[in-house]
């Protein structure tokens, strides 16, 4: 098959542009030394079909990128075919059945916007640019994700193409085990996403949040507090702590708590209870309860993702008591890189959630722990890459699981589905992908 034979692009290794399509799949600037001996730019569904058979005619094995957030760079790997689908971006928009579908290249902060011209809202990643593709596939923790679970359990059919090339849509009753599969395999799915249907659910009128900074010294006290009040804070609030260095280069903590709610008086009373922490006088900064828009949100969570950095990120779920977790969570603050490398604790607390359903994605825990390690010097990869490995091996026999969406199991596999959910995957891969044509998970327990 041929170049001219795709709406896209087809390019092999050594041809003018390879170099230059290989490194823009990736968002992360810490790009991998690994290099695919194909890659395909879809530009049409039917693109990715012939992608697909052409990798099975030529016994290439396919890494598929969407948005190209993955922090490892799973889909860049050596030989291979490099399949990228970026291109499939379509959204519809059913506002009478509060359903829509998005095409896997769509960025999660963009679906948001066309959403809310409906008066329509779906659990989207946190970040800018972090596309459907990537996050559905590994679980998906986004706005408003403690009222809707993991945003996966919101999609209830993708369109896929088979390791055999062919486009199925798999949902609960037909072609169910791929659909079971698609919930939670992340970077180990075996197939190619080219639509996924998804509910909608209304748009949150309110968008609050209550900010404080506290210095290195209250931690203990800090994450006492917050890991006391989990349980109780409202559903509608995402409670965060992170740490990181200030422009002085001091160590703080701050205190972020989206709220998405409906009026003014919920989001008041939500926010109220960051007013109890008992070292509230040493906040150096409080703003208990400021009114937002989601432009404001992303702008945040930017400001900490910026983009051309290098990045190493590393997680853990967890109900481990939190003072068996604070010697850790001090050695990571005080061995804290520059800003904006940072570390977050956030309260997630699936036991008051939605009903989970029958999907392969099944680790998750009261509390999520990660650490984040950004810098642009390539002479720092070494250090940064341990930094953020090293902590997270040495908390790792307090951990239950990692998250795929915070993957790093090139370097440190671990656990990111139940045994038994693994198991199932790979007798589904076995049928579905019985000669290995798609790369699974750079490692695992
Ligand atoms: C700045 C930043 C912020 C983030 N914030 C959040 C957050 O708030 N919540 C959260 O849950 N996650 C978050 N993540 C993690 C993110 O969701 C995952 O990295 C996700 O995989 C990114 O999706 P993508 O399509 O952009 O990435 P890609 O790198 O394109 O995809 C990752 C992997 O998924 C698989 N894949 C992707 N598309 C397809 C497809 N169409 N068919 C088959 N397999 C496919 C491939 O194995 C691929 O290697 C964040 C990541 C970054 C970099």
């Amino acid at each position: 098959m041929t170049a001219d034979e795709f709406d896209g692009a087809l390019l092999r290794r050594g041809d003018a542009g390879y170099e230059d399509a290989r490194r823009a799949t990736m968002w992360n600037a810490f790009v991998p030394d690994r290099f695919p001996d194909v890659i395909v730019q879809a530009a049409t569904e039917q693109d990715a079909v012939r992608a697909v058979r052409l990798a099975r005619d030529e016994g290439l094995r396919i890494g598929v990128r969407s948005g190209g957030h993955s922090w490892a760079g799973n889909h860049v790997r050596d030989g291979g075919m490099l399949l990228d689908v970026s291109r499939l971006d379509e959204v519809t928009v059913n506002p009478a059945s509060s359903r829509a579908t998005v095409g896997p290249g769509r960025a999660g902060t963009s679906l948001l916007e066309e959403l809310a011209e409906h008066d329509l809202f779906f659990p989207g990643g946190h970040c800018v640019g972090v596309c459907v593709g990537g996050y559905l596939l590994q679980g998906g923790f986004g706005w408003n994700g403690r009222v809707h679970g993991p945003a996966c359990q919101s999609v209830e059919a993708i369109d896929v193409v088979t390791a055999e090339g062919e486009l199925v849509r798999a949902d609960a009753t037909q072609h169910a085990d791929l659909y079971w599969a698609a919930r939670g395999a992340g970077p180990g799915f075996f197939g190619v996403v080219t639509r996924f249907h998804v509910r909608v659910y209304p748009l949150p009128k309110v968008i609050a949040n209550g900010v404080y900074l506290y210095p290195l010294d209250v931690l203990e006290e800090l994450f006492t507090w917050a890991a006391e009040i989990g349980p109780r804070v409202a559903r509608t609030m995402e409670l965060m702590l992170l740490i990181h260095r200030d422009e002085a280069g001091e160590v703080e903590i701050a205190v972020t708590a989206p709220t998405l709610v409906d009026t003014d008086e919920e989001a008041d009373e939500v926010l109220a209870i960051l007013e109890s922490c008992p070292v509230r006088d040493r906040a150096r900064l409080a703003m208990p309860n400021l009114r937002v828009t989601m432009a404001d949100l992303f702008a945040g969570s930017h400001a900490i993702y910026p983009d051309e950095h290098r990045y190493v990120a590393d997680n853990m779920w967890t109900h481990a008591p939190v003072a068996d977790l604070l010697p850790g969570i001090r050695a990571i603050a005080e061995s804290m890189p520059p800003a904006p490398s940072h570390f977050l604790w956030m309260n997630w607390d699936p036991a008051g959630g939605p009903p989970r359903e029958d999907m392969a994605f099944s680790v998750e825990d009261t509390t999520y722990l990660a650490m984040y390690g950004v810098w642009e010097d390539p002479a720092l990869d070494d250090a940064r890459v341990d930094w953020a490995t090293s902590h997270m091996r040495a908390m790792s026999p307090l951990a239950s699981g990692i998250q795929l969406a915070d993957e790093n199991l090139g370097r440190r596999p671990a656990k990111f589905v139940s045994d038994a959910n693994l198991a199932r995957l790979d007798e589904i891969r076995a049928a579905y992908d019985p000669d290995g044509r798609f790369h699974p998970w750079m490692g695992r327990l």
